[in-house]
């Protein structure tokens, strides 16, 4: 049997902190890994900047459930839900992803967790583990699951090299001449083609 691992952010949903910062108007939240390395340092930033504004996690929701996914993602995944188990692996948080995820029917995430207080203060993140896109693809091949897997970015490509397959879809130029050994496209009809291709199945369109 075969499985469709996909990236999350940048694939089916926009890049929620950025999302969040333009519906906020918090500067500091477009900060990315990009202009802080060191992910504990952006981390602890971000939970700082959402405490100064008095941002409870109930008023982050409420925020993130304006968003929409990307144009066109719901159908895809329901596409790809009727011809593969599908799983998502992302490095976002469950009290983060949830209000889209209502949208995208509920399909199945793995990710990482925030730790509330009883006042609804984010008080620190938890990761799931190190690695954790990898290691699931590490996991699910010690079920005897081929793997398809797509995303659009750095964090995706030991995920993509672990899988039997690996697609990039949405990924910036510098990732795709990086990796030249994955198929890129940039649209949901032409990544159907790609995961078309990669099975070991004869499925249709
Ligand atoms: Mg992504």
């Amino acid at each position: 049997m075969e499985l469709a691992c996909l990236d999350l952010e940048g694939v089916l949903i926009p890049e929620i902190w950025i999302e969040f910062a333009n519906k906020t108007g918090i500067e500091a939240l477009k900060a990315t890994t990009r202009d802080i390395s060191d992910y504990d340092e952006l981390m602890t930033m971000r939970l700082n900047e959402l405490d100064k504004a008095g941002l409870g996690i109930k008023d982050i929701q409420e925020v993130i459930a304006t968003l929409s996914p990307l144009d066109g993602a719901k159908e895809f995944l329901d596409w790809l839900r009727e011809r593969f188990q599908v799983i998502i692996l992302s490095d976002t948080f469950y009290e983060f992803a949830g209000p889209l995820m209502a949208q995208l029917g509920y399909p199945t995430l793995f990710c990482h967790k925030l730790s509330i207080d009883e006042n609804d203060r984010v008080v620190g993140y938890n990761l799931r583990q190190a690695n954790p896109k990898r290691q699931s693809i590490c996991a699910f091949k010690s079920l005897y699951y081929r793997t398809i897997a797509a995303g659009d970015s750095y964090n995706d490509t030991t995920m993509l090299s672990e899988a039997d397959a690996g697609i990039l879809f949405h990924a910036p130029q510098n990732v795709i001449e990086e990796f030249p050994q994955f198929p890129a496209v940039q649209t949901f009809d032409d990544l159907k083609k790609e995961f078309l291709k990669a099975s070991n199945r004869s499925l249709t369109l």
